[in-house]
């Protein structure tokens, strides 16, 4: 099956009793037992399982074409369950440019339990040096990065991991995987922060993992999301399952937008650089273009003038909101220095652009009255 008719269909179930052809939310938090004291619904308790997270984990695994696939109740919950399914004192490389949330997460709660080392993860041999050989057991990717838009080579990255028995996880947010097939490319998992593409409408918060085998390590994840609890609730897994639907069809809007915002960027005289590797001229365009099939809708970019200009470009913007997150329908913009607070290192002079489904026209007439103001 193609990935428009997995979208639409493998997150629903038409209604054995009244033939809804939408599947209903079922809130109710416990499930009858039969005379016998099995359940016949095949449900217990809502932290346990719930008729619409089932629906949503078998099109998350689906969508990406793994095993299996647990929702949770934010994407950083879902990057946690990984973290807290690793034995104390494990040795795990992550990339230095990284969604900022899961990072201050990582330095914050886990950096105290396990050894964590923050590498460029474009640089091979970087990491093959940071591998320690008895204690390494994750490593982590993000690619595009947030938000220099860096690439990793997932492939080789897979390759080095599975020769030294290292588990490969993967941060797809920016990609979906309408663009992007980290197990094809040797991935064990990856991560996804629900909130944004899948949700798509900047209204349900969410994060996924999807498992590219059910092996131990993947059934502890499995009780680390029962016992915890940070497990999506109903009305939130019908929503994503909801946004899923039209996800293919949103990517190719997304994509084709911010090609044509990232050409009309760096051919602007205010514009210093734009970090989008689906430009010809980006430093990561081939080894891009060899994992991706698109480019998404994410970029940011430089003002030549400095930071006080990229703050005035963001507030003059009159369709664009200036707003944190990505992935909706609606185009948003942010400084990000300003956002990730005093241990930032993005540059100050940076905007990200998460672009949307408005008309193109109308977009790049905003971007350019605000860069003339
Ligand atoms: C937003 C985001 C996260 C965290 O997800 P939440 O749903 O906000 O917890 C993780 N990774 C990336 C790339 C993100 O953009």
């Amino acid at each position: 099956m193609n990935i428009e008719t997995i979208a639409i269909h493998s997150g629903n179930r038409i209604d054995p009793h009244t033939k809804a052809v939408v599947q209903p939310i079922t809130l109710s938090t416990t499930f009858e037992r039969g005379e016998d004291g099995q359940y016949p619904g095949g449900h217990i308790y809502t932290r346990m399982s719930n008729p619409n997270r089932v629906s949503l984990e078998n099109v998350l695994a689906k969508l990406d074409g793994g095993e299996d696939a647990c929702a949770f109740s934010s994407g950083n919950a879902a990057g946690s369950a990984i973290f807290q399914s690793l034995e104390p004192g494990c040795h795990v490389i992550v990339p230095a440019d990284m969604y900022h949330g899961l990072k201050a997460l990582i330095i914050e709660v886990y950096s105290k339990i396990l050894d964590i080392s923050f590498i460029d993860m474009t640089d091979i041999e970087l990491l093959k040096k940071t591998i320690k050989p008895d204690t390494t057991k994750l490593i982590w990717i993000e690619t595009p990065s947030n938000p220099l838009l860096k690439v990793s080579d997932i492939k080789e990255i897979c390759k080095i991991a599975k020769a030294r028995n290292i588990i490969v996880c993967c941060d797809n947010t920016f990609a979906t995987p309408v663009f992007q097939r980290p197990f094809e490319l040797g991935a064990d998992m990856v991560m996804y922060s629900s909130t944004k593409y899948f949700g798509g409408h900047s209204d349900v918060l969410g994060g996924a993992l999807v498992t590219k085998i059910k092996n131990p390590q993947w059934d502890h994840i499995r009780r680390i999301q029962a016992l915890a609890g940070s497990v999506p609730s109903p009305f939130d897994c019908y929503m994503t399952v909801r946004g899923l639907k039209t996800l293919p069809y949103r990517m190719r809007g997304h994509a084709s937008n911010a090609l044509a915002i990232a050409s009309f960027l760096q051919n602007h005289p205010e514009v210093e650089n734009v970090f989008f590797p689906g430009l010809p001229t980006n430093q990561y365009h081939t080894i891009a273009r060899s994992q991706m099939s698109d480019f998404s809708g994410m970029l940011s970019f430089t003002l030549t003038a400095g930071e006080a200009k990229a703050r005035k470009v963001a507030n003059c913007l009159k369709i664009i909101s200036q707003a944190t997150s990505l992935g909706g329908v609606e185009s948003l913009i942010e400084h990000r220095a300003s956002a990730e607070g005093p241990t930032s290192t993005t540059p100050t002079n940076l905007l990200r652009l998460s672009v949307g489904l408005e008309h193109i026209d109308d977009l790049l007439a905003d971007l350019e009255q605000a860069l003339k103001a």
